[in-house]
């Protein structure tokens, strides 16, 4: 797995033509670009990850779910299966704020959806998020090692790192604030349950209000492997133009 990702969350947006269109574009966008040490992953909706990902066929960007049930198989209607999205998507978003607030997901079901994931081959992109709360340390330390508690070998996690106040309200937190929430809490959680090696090998991108605009200063931060974007994904020219600068300033990293 690649160190540095751009990975695009287009949420409940989009028609069908609309997502084959803004695909297209991300494509042709990119199509010329090398970047050998950034993974690009889009995440369609679910009805458009077929039609999306024959877009993306002979390139290096990769499809990514939204969600996937924290079940395997049987009467679970309206859900769907890691094991049915295997063949399509190597990442999957797990846990957004969104669905911890409005689906109420907790913890517990977080953790066996990232079990699926992990079983399936789907490499998991853990969101951890507070609200802005006395307790950001405790709660994305609870977040996360109970995600974790089934999981022996991180090698296929990401986390991103969302707070809630920041998504898709254009009031970013600060680069430094970020890298003081991964060096401080995020990292040193993961070390006490992997050791050194895995917790500095496992990417930690940022998400919330990311724009063209403002992507450089996150991504200059070394505690930063890359960003998770929702607005931005949604406009092609952003999002490669995002993609680029990743590429350019993990470059030398
Ligand atoms: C997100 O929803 O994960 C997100 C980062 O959204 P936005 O970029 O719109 O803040």
């Amino acid at each position: 797995m690649k160190q540095f990702l751009t990975v695009g969350n287009w949420k409940m947006n989009t028609s069908l033509s609309e997502a084959l269109t803004l695909a297209q574009a991300i494509k042709t966008d990119l199509e010329s670009t090398i970047m050998p040490d950034v993974q690009i992953v889009i995440c369609p909706p679910f009805p458009w990850i077929v039609s999306v990902s024959e877009i993306f066929m002979e390139t290096n960007i990769k499809i990514g779910a939204q969600n996937i049930s924290s079940q395997t198989i049987g009467p679970y209607t309206g859900e769907v299966a890691a094991s049915m999205l295997s063949d399509i998507c190597e990442y999957v978003i797990i846990g957004h704020s969104e669905r911890r607030q409005s689906m109420r997901e907790n913890n517990e079901t977080i953790g066996r959806k990232v079990v699926t994931a992990i079983n399936a081959g789907i490499n998991p992109i853990l969101c951890v998020s507070e609200r802005q709360s006395n307790d950001t340390e405790g709660v994305i330390k609870k977040q996360i090692s109970s995600a974790l508690v089934n999981i022996e070998n991180p090698s296929q996690l990401i986390i991103a790192y969302e707070p809630v106040w920041a998504i898709g309200t254009g009031l970013p937190a600060s680069p430094s604030e970020v890298a003081e929430i991964i060096d401080n809490t995020i990292r040193p959680e993961l070390r006490r349950i992997y050791g050194n090696l895995p917790a500095a090998n496992t990417p930690i991108l940022y998400g919330g209000s990311i724009n063209h605009s403002n992507a450089m200063e996150f991504l200059k931060e070394d505690s930063i492997q890359g960003t998770l974007l929702g607005n931005a994904s949604l406009n092609p020219k952003q999002f490669s133009r995002i993609a680029r600068l990743t590429a350019e300033a993990k470059i030398s990293t």
